[in-house]
């Protein structure tokens, strides 16, 4: 049915693709483009006879917009997938305007370069006037909603986990579930274990800057920023157990906060374990998280690029990460006149995705619903012009498609809150 352009090739792309081909039905033909070619040929030859799905492979740097658009309208693709990193999100969004075609992506943009002058004025500026300090935000790629919309075209922003299915699940609550929604509590437990003192989950740069960085939380219509990792809780995961957790920035809440209509506040918790925190702490102590350049024996090196070197390869966790994920949202509000609260949940278990695409859970849960947003798009079952996230469209097909492909959600009524 459809042709599709998958851009990176790393861990969550990965499964995406994987996830894509066991959907041949609606990815008739899929090209993987990333930077580092053999690893594009590899998963391809891997996949070769085992799906329906017709592959090819290229190689394209999504930092240069003109050799994006060479490689769009050779393929001409029905749509784009963004699986790269957030800092190709503009150069690929202006690639597909130029081509008119539709776009999705996983993450919001945040620039590489955080010392870039254009970036930095409006950064500071946002900052001061919304109260929050994260180095992301949804206004970057807000900008192109008109230009979507007047060449009538469709971008969905970050359609993973959390971003993505997290807003799904509100959609849902708001949909189905409740008259008004007064506080969303996002809870992301990752119970998994893969035996390292110290690595992370997905991309090690964008996962630490994220961590790192002061926490912020919506209520009564404004930011509330706090220090890194002040705010901690416990909660009893089911199918994980006892965890602590963190108060983190994170960027659905900038889009709920306007969606959810009425809605007093906002929350994300992250779990996290001692051993992970104390080693990040001590890498930023020692100024291995900057990503200033800074000169080495002749040589410029950024820290944390160096950083990420040393540290393992998110994808080569899979085989040994046991254990299983828990992420979803609590609400509390009102249903019918009376008072509810609900809260909607998926477990996911580490060697469960394994067995099934090579990938430990942290990359399954965000590529199997990148998946899903672009079959919400090529299907036609999501569809509006112009640049949404995802609780701005019908939550039930999406739902639907979490049951079919490998993420059952559940529903709790009356579950323990989050104090
Ligand atoms: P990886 O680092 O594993 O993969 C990134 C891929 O993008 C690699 O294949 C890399 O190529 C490629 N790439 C990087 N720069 C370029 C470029 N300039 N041109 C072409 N290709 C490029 O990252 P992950 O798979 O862990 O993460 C992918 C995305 O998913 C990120 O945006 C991340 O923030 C997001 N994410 C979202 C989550 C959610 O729940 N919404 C959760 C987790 C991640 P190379 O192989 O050469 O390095």
């Amino acid at each position: 049915m459809a042709r599709v352009l998958i851009i990176g090739c790393g861990g969550v792309a990965s499964v995406a693709i994987r996830k894509c081909c066991k959907n041949s039905d609606v990815f008739r033909e899929i090209m993987i483009a990333s930077r580092t070619l053999s690893k594009c040929d590899a998963l391809a030859a891997k996949l070769k006879g085992t799906t329906d799905t017709v592959i090819k492979t290229a190689q394209v740097d999504a930092d240069d917009q003109d050799a994006l658009c060479e490689l769009i309208r050779s393929y001409k693709p029905d749509l784009v997938m963004n699986i790269a990193l957030p800092y190709q999100d503009l150069t690929i969004m202006d690639a597909c305007l130029q081509c008119g075609v539709d776009y999705m992506d996983t993450a919001n943009y945040e620039p590489e370069n955080l010392d870039d002058p254009v970036w930095k004025a409006r950064y500071e500026k946002r900052c001061k006037e919304e109260g929050f300090s994260a180095l992301f935000d949804y206004s970057w790629q807000w900008d192109y909603k008109d230009k979507f919309k007047d060449a009538g075209l469709t971008a969905l922003l970050g359609s993973g986990f959390d971003p993505g299915v997290t807003q799904v699940f509100c959609a849902y609550a708001q949909k189905h579930l409740f008259d008004e929604i007064e506080t969303i509590d996002i809870l992301d437990c990752n119970g998994g274990d893969h035996g390292y003192p110290f690595a992370t989950n997905f991309n090690p740069e964008i996962n630490l800057r994220e961590v790192s960085a002061p926490g912020s939380y919506w209520q009564d219509g404004k930011w509330i920023e706090v220090a890194p990792m002040s705010i901690k809780r416990q909660y009893d995961f089911d199918g994980v157990g006892v965890k602590d957790m963190y108060l983190l920035h994170h960027e659905e809440i900038e889009s709920l906060a306007k969606n959810i209509k009425g809605v007093k506040r906002i929350r994300f918790f992250m779990t996290f374990g001692q051993s992970y925190l104390t080693h990040m702490k001590c890498l930023e102590n020692v100024g291995m998280l900057s990503t200033t350049p800074i000169e080495y024996e002749g040589r410029e090196i950024v820290p944390i690029q160096f950083l990420k070197a040393l540290l393992p390869d998110p994808a080569s966790l899979g085989p040994r990460t046991k254990g299983k994920t828990n992420i979803g949202c609590i609400f509390t509000g009102v249903k019918d006149g009376k008072r509810k609260t609900a809260y909607i949940y998926n477990v996911c278990d580490h060697q469960e995705c394994y067995k099934e695409v090579e990938s430990q859970a942290i990359s399954y849960t965000t590529g199997v619903p990148a998946m899903i947003g672009a079959k919400m798009i090529l299907t036609g079952k999501w569809d509006k012009k112009g640049v949404f996230t995802p609780e701005e469209f019908d939550p039930d097909p999406f739902m639907d498609e979490l049951n079919k492909n490998g993420l059952p959600w559940k529903i709790v009524d009356d579950p323990v809150l989050v104090d």
